[in-house]
């Protein structure tokens, strides 16, 4: 029998649950370099073996509209990463499994496959088109990022210097997601249409990717007022490990940064309102956490800081689990 030390043994018995990476992209190309996600990587953060590795339960796969912004169509670039996803879980059908209801979610164990949410980063991909939600929702789609840095037709996204909330498309679009049980996600969302959307939802909203504003005002990042508001309407804030939002000189970011985050937003929000969302294969991650198979030191850090064997499970999975559990239909 293996002996595993507390850390190991907790992580091994924590579900663990990361909202947000960009790893289809990578399954994808141009402009990527292509990448066998059923294989270890040499280069990147995320695969299956990595995240086997690293004790990951549940992980969303972004669609990021890539080609809209890379002169090509978002739809298109969309559909060729839920087609990604589709044949990722084909080659490995033991090993990643489509999360589409709550049933699938509950269903979930460490033995088994992983569960793979898919998600929309910036709602290009839909055309100004409700029916397209429903097309998206049809294929598996359970989490809408409505923006990403830039405006569309749904809302402005943080990287847009406007006070502009969300268009009368964007506000349409927040009711079906909540009609269809779909998640809608406000990180990168600018801050009017992040009030709009909070004002809005029926439902709890979540933030996947998102750290908090008093530690490193970025606008990405959220305000105490903002992460008070989503955990007040159940939500759940996902501490990102992307350096740009961890600390203004991103380049000397370490994991202690990360920690500072998630001490303010549980400070703020309340344990039972804070996850993780790695931005794996998005962007710069912390060196410490430099891919899938490092989520064990987290863990690990969490309890030598005091938090609770309890607490470090609700952050590293069991909130996020719950408010999709809540949220699907
Ligand atoms: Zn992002």
């Amino acid at each position: 029998m293996e002996i595993l030390s507390p850390e190991a043994e907790l992580h091994q018995d924590s579900f663990v649950f990361d909202a947000h990476c960009d790893t289809l992209g990578y399954a994808v190309a141009p402009p990527y370099q292509r990448r066998d996600l059923t294989q270890w990587g040499e280069t990147g953060h995320l695969d299956l073996p990595r995240m086997r590795a690293g004790g990951i339960n549940a992980q969303i796969f972004a669609c990021f509209p890539g080609l809209g912004y890379f002169g090509g169509n978002a739809t298109s670039g969309a559909l060729q990463r839920v087609e990604a996803l589709y044949d990722l879980i084909d080659q490995a059908p033991h090993q990643l499994t489509l999360i589409k209801s709550a049933d699938d979610l509950a269903q979930l164990t460490s033995a088994g496959p992983i569960g793979a949410i898919l998600g929309l980063e910036g709602v290009e991909a839909l055309d100004g088109q409700i029916s397209l939600l429903h097309t998206f929702h049809r294929l598996g789609v359970r989490n809408i990022g409505l923006t990403w840095n830039c405006r569309n037709a749904a809302a402005d996204g943080s990287g847009e210097n406007t006070q502009y909330g969300l268009t009368p498309f964007g506000r349409e679009l927040v009711e079906a997601c909540n009609d269809l049980g779909v998640m809608v996600d406000v990180s990168h969302l600018n801050d009017a249409g992040l009030d709009d959307v909070l004002e809005i939802s029926r439902r709890p909203v979540i933030a996947s990717h998102s750290n908090a504003r008093a530690i490193w005002n970025h606008p990405r990042n959220l305000s105490d007022e903002q992460i008070r508001a989503i955990a007040d309407g159940g939500g759940v804030i996902g501490a990102t490990f992307a350096t740009l939002f961890l600390r203004q000189d991103h380049k000397n970011a370490t994991l202690e940064d990360l920690l500072h985050h998630i001490d303010h937003l549980v400070n703020v929000a309340g344990i039972e309102h804070v996850g993780l969302g790695s931005d794996y294969d998005g962007t710069s991650v912390l060196p410490d956490l430099a891919s899938g198979e490092k989520y064990p030191i987290i863990t690990a850090a969490l309890l030598h800081r005091g938090y609770s064997p309890a607490s470090v499970r609700k952050i590293m999975g069991e909130n996020f689990r719950r408010v999709f559990m809540e949220t699907l239909a």
